[in-house]
């Protein structure tokens, strides 16, 4: 079978190989035939040979952590023939740690953890793959279209879960959300803002292309001036572009007992000059949380499913720019100028 593989550590090693061995039974009862793989700057990260790992013993890891299949079997019963499925990424890791021992592996404490596609897992780019049920999440069938984007939206939700949490630290009735960064998670958390009832801004730098139109879809406003320049302040910030300036300015620009989620990666390397005293102070006196979030836990995924099925699906599919089959993933590799969502199709 085919399967779009790289080798960890060496830049630009992408592949499609035609004689993938078929997934091994030990990796999991449910059979999925793949229909999509999304792709997204981690992807990028592991072409560039700057991240990923392959699972023990082998040189090469399969590509692909957004996931969406159909069903062929489980003979556990779990699923049945023809469910469309996503994969779960994240894998608990084997000591476990506190949080892994409860099924909150998204906040894995040693580091063990292992990812589909990312870290020691094989991934879901291939045309069949497997999953233990436990890792398996089912979509309403009315998601054929746009399951795919179901990993992007587990980690939003789980960035809105914590920050739900934090939030009620104390009476907490917050209004405005900002999002910096007009990305698929950008504007997935956006979305997800929508659905809470929030007043949503968007800011991003692009001035034209398909961002300022799918932030109006949400009913929400699309800003391109700097974070300084916006006319409020957000009770809540989510931080997409992992863009140093951009990560220091949101941290100053929350309102009193604001929240700031970073949900972006930034590469590091870079320093700047920076008034930290100031930014404690503000933090300080005004009870401001900033923290970190990274990927998703069963229930997230399962929240994602929900908030998925609850969205305009018209919208969903516009963030879905380009699909490209498999056979030219190269062209799906490429970063296009107007591209949120690029999506690799199996179904032939
Ligand atoms: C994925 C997460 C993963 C993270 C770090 C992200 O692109 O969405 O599931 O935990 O990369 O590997």
């Amino acid at each position: 079978m085919r399967a779009v593989t790289v080798k960890p550590g060496v830049a630009n090693s992408l592949n499609l190989v035609e004689d993938q061995p078929e997934p091994a039974a030990e990796e999991g009862s449910v059979l999925v035939e793949a229909l999509a793989v999304g792709i997204c700057g981690t992807d990028h990260e592991i072409i560039a040979g700057e991240y990923g790992e392959a699972p023990p013993g082998r040189d090469h890891l399969v590509i692909g952590h957004e996931s969406l299949g159909r069903v062929i079997e489980d003979p556990s019963g779990t699923m049945q023939p023809g469910d469309l499925v996503a994969g779960i990424v994240r894998h608990p890791d084997p000591v476990p740690c506190p949080n892994c021992a409860v099924g909150e592996w998204d906040m894995c404490r040693n580091g063990q953890y292992t990812e589909h596609g990312i870290k020691a897992l094989p991934g879901f780019a291939r045309d069949r793959w497997r999953i233990e049920p436990q890792f398996a999440v089912a979509l309403d069938p009315a998601l054929a279209q746009v399951g795919v984007l179901l990993e992007p939206t587990s980690v939003v939700a789980k960035a809105w879960d914590h920050i739900e949490r934090i939030g009620h630290r104390a009476e907490w009735q917050p209004q405005t959300v900002l999002v910096t960064g007009a990305g698929p998670i950008g504007l997935l958390a956006a979305l997800l803002a929508t659905q809470r009832g929030l007043t949503v801004h968007v800011l991003d730098r692009n001035t034209d292309g398909p961002k300022p139109e799918l932030v109006a879809g949400l009913g929400a406003t699309y800003h391109t001036v700097t974070v300084n320049d916006l006319p409020f302040e957000p009770d809540v910030v989510i931080e997409c572009t992992g863009a140093p300036t951009v990560v220091l300015d949101v941290m100053c620009k929350a309102g009193p007992t604001g929240i700031v989620c970073l949900a972006g990666v930034s590469s590091g390397g870079r320093t700047i000059n920076f008034d930290a005293g100031a930014l404690n102070r503000e933090l300080v006196l005004e009870n401001n949380v900033v923290f970190g979030s990274v990927n998703a836990n069963r229930r997230h995924w399962d929240m994602a499913a929900q908030a998925l099925a609850g969205a305009d699906q018209v919208w969903l599919e516009s963030l879905i720019t380009r699909r490209v089959p498999v056979n030219r993933y190269a062209d799906a590799y490429t970063p296009g100028p107007d591209d949120i969502k690029v999506v690799l199709e199996f179904a032939s």
